[in-house]
């Protein structure tokens, strides 16, 4: 899919095609391995430059899509990694482990359950044990489910999406900081939604708005005990969420085709905004949210 081979200068217009979905659908999670057309999470093109060799991650939602993308990025710059997911998604988590440990890398599958408070602590206690340390957290688990009318939205549904989006942010941090020493580095996944809301994921982008104000807040906390804290908001990146109610399935034809760069993003092109925020050379950045968003203008 991608003309990875003239990665050195490249159109961004048709680095990538600008790809028309079928309408389909997959239960919640979504599987990146039936996503039709398949996502470029940079399998084949991403090179590592040694930019994070010796690190120890743990990602949350690293089976699939933007966090798929970020855990090759993370092993091909020289980090050891993490992978947490659901267990329903084990097919994806390790197809993503086998590029990991093809990269010379160790991947530690770690499926949880996010809404679970216990399985929060579980995750990243687990992740310490088998990595040695860590010294990366990717927060990036979510969940989005499109509902057009708020007198619809169940509260069920409102609970879960806090739970998993943002609660479980504060939970994996929270159990997270005893365990990180200076120089390392927390990077959320917040969204365009946090500043654009469409009016069906109000309850989701409520979540990211959240996202970006903990970054913010927690990035003064413990900027001097050398811990930096940012979020990356992605635009319309193509992944399994999408097709698992994130989108109306009318929408999916037609998604991302509004950005300035007229077509959806791929999870590889996140990755080097994470992989920026995590490594040494973003010292001086703290509390930023980095866009990458196919040109969308935000405050
Ligand atoms: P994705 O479906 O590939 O990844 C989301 C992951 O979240 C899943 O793979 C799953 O492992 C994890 N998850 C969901 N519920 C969970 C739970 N209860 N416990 C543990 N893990 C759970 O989709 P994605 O688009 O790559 O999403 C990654 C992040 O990017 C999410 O935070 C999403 O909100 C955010 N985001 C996506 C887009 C987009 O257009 N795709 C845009 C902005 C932000
Ligand atoms: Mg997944």
């Amino acid at each position: 899919m991608s003309t990875h081979d003239q990665l050195t200068f490249c159109d961004p217009v048709s680095r990538f095609h600008r790809i028309s979905p079928p309408r389909q659908s997959q239960p919640e999670p979504g599987l990146d391995a039936e996503l039709d057309p398949a996502a470029d999470r940079g399998e084949e093109s991403y090179r590592g430059t040694g930019r994070l060799e010796g690190r120890r991650a743990l990602i949350t939602g690293a089976d699939s899509g933007i966090g798929a993308a970020v855990a090759i990025a993370f092993a091909r710059e020289g980090a050891d990694v993490a992978l947490n997911y659901l267990p329903e998604e084990r097919e994806d988590a390790e197809r993503v482990a086998e590029i990991i440990r093809a990269a010379g890398r160790r991947a530690i599958l770690l499926p949880a359950d996010l809404a679970d408070v216990e399985a929060c602590r579980s995750v990243v206690s687990d992740a310490v044990d088998q990595l040695g340390g860590l010294d990366a957290l990717v927060n990036n688990a979510g969940k989005q489910v499109s509902v057009d009318r708020l007198e619809d939205l169940e509260d069920e549904e409102w609970t879960a999406t806090f739970d998993v989006n943002i609660t479980a942010i504060f939970r994996v941090t929270q159990a997270a900081l005893p365990h990180l020493e200076a120089g390392a580095t927390i990077v959320n996944t917040t969204s365009i939604q946090a500043y654009n809301p469409s009016t069906n994921l109000i309850h989701y982008a409520s979540t990211k708005a959240a996202i970006n104000n903990f970054t913010k807040g927690m990035a003064q906390q413990v900027a001097s005990r050398g811990i930096r804290v940012n979020a990356v908001a992605p635009g319309p990146i193509w992944t399994p969420l999408q097709v698992s109610k994130g989108q109306p399935q009318d929408a999916l034809p037609d998604f991302g085709k509004d950005t300035p760069l007229g077509r959806a993003g791929q999870p590889t092109e996140l990755a080097p905004a994470f992989v920026f925020l995590s490594s040494p050379e973003s010292s001086y950045v703290l509390g930023e949210t980095l866009h990458v968003n196919g040109g969308t203008p935000t405050p």
